[in-house]
């Protein structure tokens, strides 16, 4: 049984009052969670603050990135190291907003996975084609080419010791969201692209689904066989819509 895992990702918003407020309204709403492991990923300016406020509570935070050097001389770069010093254990690699703005490659993505993960962190490794790929019907071949990408450089057994969220890039920060019926079949397709290569961790992997998910659609994403959560942008930095995502799965 894979348990769900809603993870906030808040990319470059809020200011050190607002985090406060959101994390203080997170944590009081944190009673009604059952069934979801809750994560947010926060910019790595605040690492401190975050891992502050949510200290001994069952919110577990991560950074939105990480470089695949160990120390030097890398100016604006965040090392695993850095993160584990502020308790982080997720870490975010390869979200579309890296690859298409920041030039990430799958290659590159796939050493951050592995650095991350050998550093003890847990990967969430976004995958998810663009409009113009979905229209060509290659969907399925680009996600599994991001996915090799890792496992050719990791080893199949690898993805276990991550969670992937399949982002489609037509669907994130547009109000856009893929039916629950889209968002199945790919992660089905996901999955069943990893059982040809290990079915144990085809099972276990968790795939967590990205692009608009809120308060209104959440629960119909979250009921659908091989989603197990969501990476949440804009409905992530409100309390209250986070908190009803949390609170969505059966
Ligand atoms: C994201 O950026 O990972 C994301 C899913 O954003 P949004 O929920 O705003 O579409």
């Amino acid at each position: 049984m894979r348990k769900p895992i809603i993870a906030g990702n808040w990319k470059m918003n809020g200011s050190r009052s607002s985090i406060k407020e959101l994390l203080e309204g997170i944590k009081a709403g944190m009673g009604d969670v059952k069934s979801a492991e809750v994560v947010v990923c926060a910019p790595a300016i605040y690492m401190a603050d975050v891992s502050e406020q949510l200290s001994g509570s069952n919110v577990a935070w991560g950074g939105q990135n990480l470089s695949t050097e160990a120390k030097g001389a890398f100016t604006g770069e965040t090392s695993a190291d850095m993160l584990l010093d502020f308790k982080s254990e997720y870490v975010i690699v390869g979200h579309s907003e890296r690859r298409t703005l920041y030039g990430e490659t799958d290659e590159l993505v796939a050493e951050k996975f592995e650095v991350a993960r050998k550093a003890g962190l847990t990967p969430i490794l976004c995958i998810g084609e663009s409009l113009e790929e979905r229209e060509s019907g290659v969907t399925i071949d680009v996600c599994a080419r991001q996915i090799n990408a890792v496992i050719e450089k990791s080893g199949v057994k690898a993805l276990a010791e991550g969670v992937i969220a399949y982002e489609p890039i037509w669907a994130i920060g547009t109000g856009v969201t893929a039916t629950p019926e889209q968002a199945q079949e790919t992660h089905a397709a996901i999955r069943k692209m990893i059982a040809e290569k290990d079915a144990s961790v085809a099972e276990q992997v968790r795939i967590q689904y990205g692009g608009s998910m809120n308060a209104g659609n959440a629960k119909e994403l979250l009921a659908m066989e091989d989603i197990d959560g969501g990476l949440i942008g804009g409905a992530s930095l409100k309390a209250e819509d986070f908190l009803a995502i949390c609170t969505a799965p059966a």
